[in-house]
């Protein structure tokens, strides 16, 4: 195109431009971005929610409402509890907490009185809220600390496979009630106006604009604001009711049996089993708040000096969520030139650790190092295991003690053999290292402190499973082959045994296949030493 040309082009697109704006068309990157993007972390979707699920409308809801309340999102501060709905404090662009079970709101407390100026927002699961943390819910209403918590009510623990919970209607069936629930429920609305709660309102997720006010007024409202969204978890409680709750179509059902009743007495609805669910505002009041009392006595009330003001994260801020890693160059040979195995013997106990993050298969490596030792090699054996509310990406570690005689005690404190897969697990554990142990790193993922004085052997692992096996997944599977290489904790056939049992069905070549390169990549390291 000539010069003359491609002037008279860049003329016409940027008065195509000019008029698109001047008529309001939006650009390719506005219809590209989502009114909510703003408000929810995207780089940490796709969210970990079952389709079906009323979470997502739940969270829209509340998005929507915030927008709306003209808050100062750098003064909003989201806290959340375990579970299922404990997800929405991590999906939510706004400074936020997931707290351990049953305390969001503790930890919203302590948020709120050290710095007033916030607004708090728990956003949590029937389960967390209403019975590991019930007590903190009827005193914090009690106290009418100045919070706003929005619960989202499935009637049952989903995360942890659909447990009976302080939610859920008697005679309904759940995981741990398959016959039926004997207990009497405790009804949300009922429990925190009781306790002293300023807002209470009920909607299902069927309501979704009657919900989103909601949310937008408890939000605005001073004092201890509840809205409790009853939502399916179509995966559990609705599956295991199917019969009773229209063959699973669950939105019917809530359409069919709802019924809006502003005027009802708190104490008129409770939810009956295949009943009616009564939805509405049912208190609105104005009492004293906590922070009303403290002003009387205190005068103005300030954030603490040392905490000033939070602000949100950036849309750029990069975070340690996510699983995906980038192995990068091959790292020249950190490896040791010789190495010995470890010679623990079968006269004592010894204590083994492994540990990573979700997704590597730490506990499946556990647990077949255990079932080699117990089953195969016929050994007493503990396990224990310990992770974090992530399914995926968080630190995870299991630990065993293999003993030919009783173990009184199953805490591993001083393991003799260690693997470790990940940096943020090195950097827990390795210190727990008795004299003379041994530690196998993956050797892509793990820096080691160059002062620790420590036995370590670097094993390529994720390497191995990725680039010789084709599948990162059995990186697991590789380290236990070369942890059975250079340690005599558990025999090798009954580890070979033991993956064979362990492994997913249709699986059984590519983990053995993985078990045998990471044990002969470990005999390999034996042999430098003969020939050192
Ligand atoms: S288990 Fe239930 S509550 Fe949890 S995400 Fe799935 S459908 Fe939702």
């Amino acid at each position: 195109m000539s010069r003359g040309a491609e002037r008279q082009r860049s003329k016409v697109v940027e008065e195509m431009k000019m008029e698109d704006e001047l008529a309001g068309v939006p650009t390719v990157e506005e219809i590209e971005r989502h009114p909510m993007d703003e408000l929810l972390r995207t780089e940490r979707l796709p969210h970990i929610w079952c389709p079906g699920c009323g979470l997502g409308t739940a969270l829209s809801c509340f998005v929507s409402a915030l927008t709306r309340s003209g808050l100062d999102l750098d003064k909003v501060a989201i806290v959340s509890g375990i579970g299922c709905t404990g997800r929405v404090a991590g999906y939510l662009r706004l400074d936020g907490f997931h707290t351990t079970h049953g305390r969001a709101i503790p930890f919203a407390t302590g948020l709120k009185l050290a710095n007033p100026e916030l607004k708090v927002v728990v956003f949590s699961g029937d389960g967390d809220l209403v019975a590991i943390g019930g007590n903190h819910l009827i005193h914090a209403a009690r106290r009418n600390m100045d919070l706003t918590v929005i619960c989202v009510n499935n009637f049952n623990y989903g995360m942890t496979g659909g447990q009976m919970g302080p939610t859920t209607p008697t005679e309904a069936r759940t995981s741990t009630s398959p016959r039926g629930n004997l207990e009497h429920p405790f009804s949300v609305p009922n429990l925190v106006s009781a306790a002293g709660a300023t807002y209470v309102a009920r909607w299902t997720t069927l309501h979704a604009r009657r919900l989103e006010k909601s949310i937008h007024k408890a939000l605005l409202k001073p004092g201890f604001s509840v809205v409790e969204a009853i939502a399916p978890c179509p995966t559990l409680f609705v599956r295991f009711n199917r019969r009773r709750l229209e063959g699973g179509d669950i939105l019917k059902y809530y359409q069919e049996h709802s019924v809006i009743r502003h005027d009802a007495k708190p104490w008129e609805v409770d939810i009956g089993f295949g009943g009616e669910i009564v939805c509405g505002e049912f208190v609105d009041i104005e009492r004293p708040t906590f922070q009303d009392r403290m002003r009387e006595v205190y005068g103005e009330l300030r954030p603490c000096d040392d905490l000033g003001l939070l602000h949100r994260p950036s849309a750029e801020a990069t975070t340690s969520f996510e699983v995906e890693i980038e192995l990068g160059e091959e790292k020249p040979a950190a490896v040791p030139v010789k190495v010995k195995p470890l010679v623990v013997g079968t006269a004592g106990q010894a204590e083994v650790r492994l540990g990573g993050f979700g997704g590597q298969g730490i506990i499946l490596s556990g647990k077949i190092v255990g079932k080699a030792a117990a089953l195969h090699d016929g050994r007493e054996v503990t396990l224990t295991q310990s992770y974090g509310p992530e399914s995926r990406g968080g630190a995870c570690s299991t630990a065993l003690i293999i003993s030919d005689g009783a173990i009184t005690y199953p805490h591993v404190t001083r393991p003799a053999v260690m693997t470790l897969m990940s940096q943020e697990a090195y950097i827990t554990y390795h210190g727990q290292l008795v004299e003379g142990g041994l530690l196998l790193i993956d050797a892509d993922l793990v820096e080691p402190d160059p002062s620790a004085d420590q036995r370590i052997v670097p094993i390529p692992a994720t390497r191995i499973a990725e680039q010789e096996l084709g599948r990162r997944i059995v990186a697991n599977i590789v380290m236990l082959g070369a942890l059975t290489a250079l340690s005599d904790v558990v025999s090798e056939e009954a580890m070979r045994q033991a993956v064979l049992d362990s492994v997913p069905k249709g699986t059984e070549e590519l983990n053995k296949q993985a078990f045998g390169r990471g044990y002969e990549y470990a005999m390999g390291l034996l042999g430098e030493e003969a020939d050192a």
